[in-house]
């Protein structure tokens, strides 16, 4: 059993947490809603007035938030955590957030003798839930069997990606490949269905031959193709359009600090960026088979 400050408890980090009380951890959190503390109080956790207050004397900081001036908000500057952490405390940052923002925490936090990992996942609200995410963490080799002994409480597969950030390259790696293959996958089944073809039976032909990818096989954006995919349920999340454009934005980010030319994910994160704008924010990804419609 570990002493576990959680801080952001939101549709993501909140269902973490609960998995890591589940695990018979003592987990106190921090949220700036009282109503997502409240939660958690409920489900055995102990609420703290602050993210100071919630660190104090535990094995492990871990935080689940929106973005990288949140996360630099948390852990640096004079009222920063690292200023009151030591070196008996891991820090596990599993927010996505931009590759920068993730080394220089990394930096600093090993500069004050502190192990950091970032930590992103992959995997939505429901496998947070059921305890399936997988992580890909960025930091000191030393670090990552500490980090593997906890997150395996809320996750399944967890890959060391590199030194700090690297599990910020990863995810934006896996989340501009996913972006692109949606919109192909989209693009085929469309003009096949316009060529009178039958989405279900070209979606059945394409997973046994070279086009089988992901969003083919478990998350079909075809309407009535498969039953529990977001699909068939007018578009609800599932994963929403305005997270696939941050993480488009945040993949954008790492290929021009590497000079890298990327022009699929480019066009993906213009396609997405397009449907967002036209009101469809909130629906899940898969919905950018209607704007290929017209
Ligand atoms: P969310 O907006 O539901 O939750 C964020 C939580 O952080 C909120 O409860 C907010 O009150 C809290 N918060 C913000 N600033 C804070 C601070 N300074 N101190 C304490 N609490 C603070 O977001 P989410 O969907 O849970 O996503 C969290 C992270 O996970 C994001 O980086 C997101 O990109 C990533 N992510 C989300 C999904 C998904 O499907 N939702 C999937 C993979 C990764």
């Amino acid at each position: 059993m570990a002493t576990v400050a959680f801080i952001g408890l939101g549709n993501m980090g909140g269902p973490m947490a609960i998995n890591l009380v589940k695990g018979g951890h003592a987990v106190t959190v921090f949220d700036l809603s009282s109503s997502a503390c409240e939660q958690l109080a409920q489900a055995g956790a102990s609420v703290a007035d602050s993210a100071a207050q919630a660190a104090r004397d535990v094995d492990y900081v871990i935080s689940m938030l929106p973005a990288g001036k949140h996360v630099a908000g948390l852990y640096l500057g004079g009222e920063g955590l690292l200023q009151q952490l030591d070196g008996s405390t891991t820090i596990l940052d599993c927010s996505t957030i931009d590759a920068a923002t993730a080394r220089e925490v990394g930096k600093a936090a090993t500069a004050a003798g502190i192990g950091f990992m970032d930590t992103p996942v992959s995997g939505g609200v429901a496998a947070a839930a059921a305890g399936t995410l997988a992580f890909m963490c960025g930091g000191e080799a030393g670090t990552f069997p500490k980090a593997q002994a906890i997150l395996s409480d809320m996750g399944k597969n967890i890959f060391h990606a590199g030194p700090a950030g690297a599990g910020q390259v990863a995810k934006g790696c896996n989340n501009m490949l996913l972006a692109i293959h949606m919109i192909g996958t989209c693009e085929a089944l469309e003009m096949g269905v316009r060529n009178g073809l039958d989405p279900k039976v070209l979606s059945q032909i394409m997973q046994a031959s070279s086009g089988r990818n992901w969003s083919l096989e478990v998350y079909n954006p075809y309407p009535g193709v498969m039953d529990n995919a977001p699909a068939s349920n007018d578009y609800k999340p599932g994963f929403m359009v305005d997270l696939m454009v941050k993480d488009l934005g945040l993949a954008q980010q790492i290929a021009n600090q590497s000079e890298f030319e990327n022009p699929l994910g480019r066009l993906a994160r213009e396609l997405y960026t397009e449907h967002q704008s036209a009101g469809n924010g909130q629906l899940d990804f898969s919905s950018i088979l209607q704007k290929l419609k017209g």
